[in-house]
């Protein structure tokens, strides 16, 4: 059973690394242009980071996984 349970997922903030992120808004479509090309993207998940404000956004569909290469 897939688990979405995003409290038993391990994230940190890129920028402070900071461990604690709230939850700013589920299923938030963004939309935007790149290279003159519109997009709309899925539902993502938003996460703001408690301590420095730092926004993430995580597709619904995919892991629940902080870029780590940064
Ligand atoms: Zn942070």
């Amino acid at each position: 059973m897939p688990n979405k349970s995003m409290e038993n997922k391990s994230l940190s903030c890129p920028v402070c690394q900071s461990k604690k992120a709230e939850m700013v808004g589920k299923n938030v479509k963004l939309s935007g242009q790149y290279e003159d090309k519109e997009f709309l993207t899925t539902g993502l998940t938003v996460l703001k980071c408690v301590m420095c404000g730092y926004y993430m956004f995580f597709d619904d569909t995919a892991e629940f996984t902080p870029e780590k290469s940064f």
